[in-house]
């Protein structure tokens, strides 16, 4: 990838507004991620099983990687569903977590580029220093094995994880998070992650849409939600993620009031992983969800703008 992405920002827009155009209430998902990052699926066949669930449109939202976006839209073509472009970068806050997703990013896009680089660079060293803690337990797993299972894309802990099944030292990835890899485990390191203001501008610099993705995952609710969602508002950011797998009904209506009071747009996702998370299937999320194609058309608006 890099500088030779086929599609252009305009290209990709304009693809979207092909017609026959979808219904405005046709089911899609805004949040899916592929093996480019930790996604169980290579991109050509998360796209072709989205074409399979009916799905109108899919946004591909990998974190730290656009490695996958090109693949991903190609089978758009093949397969007859509109694919958008994205990514999803992580934020450190206290006592939660903050992720911002951007729409209608593409590779060759100066600060975004690299910021990715620089996030990726960053994953790896992070995974050497956590093969290093598992060596020193008695696990001997080889680093380069481990940095092939991310195939230049954005390595992450199920990598590593998927490593250990593969040596032989777990009989799952869950074991591999149980014993090792989850926070506070032997083995965990902690990930470099962008100061929020960056991640929401780097996403700007490139003509991307920023969205704050999960909003529930902040841990915070009421003012203390209003107020942060305002720094980013500042910052830059134009949508957020209401419609949710893990969302209750109570906290989507308390995050659609939200939008409506800073003046962002709605977006709604599954965040599918694959079978690596397995209780959530795409579009439909634990089962009940309904992302209609309307969402789409107010994210293609924001990034004409
Ligand atoms: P990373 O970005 O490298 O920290 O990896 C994050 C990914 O690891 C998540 O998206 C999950 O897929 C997986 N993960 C994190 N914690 C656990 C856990 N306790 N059990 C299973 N998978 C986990
Ligand atoms: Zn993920
Ligand atoms: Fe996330
Ligand atoms: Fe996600």
């Amino acid at each position: 990838m890099g500088e030779d992405c086929q599609f252009t920002h305009d290209e990709v827009l304009g693809k979207l507004a092909e017609p026959p155009l979808p219904e405005e209430d046709a089911p899609v998902d805004l949040h899916t991620h592929t093996d480019a990052s930790d996604g169980s699926y290579e991109p050509e066949e998360l796209v072709r099983r989205a074409a399979e669930a009916g799905l109108a449109a899919i946004a591909v939202t990998d974190h730290d990687t656009l490695a996958g976006l090109e693949r991903a839209c190609r089978a758009g073509l093949e397969h007859g569903i509109r694919v958008i472009p994205g990514v999803e970068l992580s934020c450190r806050i206290p006592d939660g977590t903050l992720h911002i997703l951007g729409y209608f990013v593409l590779p060759g896009s100066g600060r975004l580029d690299e910021k990715l680089t620089w996030l990726r660079d960053e994953r790896l060293s992070r995974g050497s220093r956590i093969v290093e803690r598992l060596n020193e337990l008695g696990l001997a797993l080889d680093p380069a094995d481990v940095e092939a299972k991310a195939k230049g894309g954005a390595l992450g802990r199920p990598h590593i994880a998927q490593a250990l099944v593969d040596a032989g030292h777990v009989k799952d990835a869950q074991e591999a998070f149980d014993k090792y890899l989850m926070k506070g485990a032997p083995a965990y390191v902690d990930k470099a992650v962008l100061p929020m203001d960056e991640a929401v501008g780097a996403i700007k610099a490139c003509g991307g849409v920023p969205v704050m993705a999960h909003p529930h995952q902040t841990n915070r609710e009421g003012d203390d939600l209003k107020e942060l969602i305002s720094g980013l508002v500042s910052a830059g950011l134009r949508g957020i993620e209401a419609h949710y797998s893990l969302h209750t009904p109570e906290q989507t209506a308390e995050y659609l009031g939200y939008a409506e009071e800073f003046g962002l747009i709605i977006t709604g996702g599954t965040d599918y992983h694959g079978p690596r998370k397995k209780d959530i299937s795409l579009g439909v999320g634990k089962g009940d969800m309904h992302i209609p194609y309307r969402l789409v058309l107010g994210l293609m608006e924001e990034a004409k703008k």
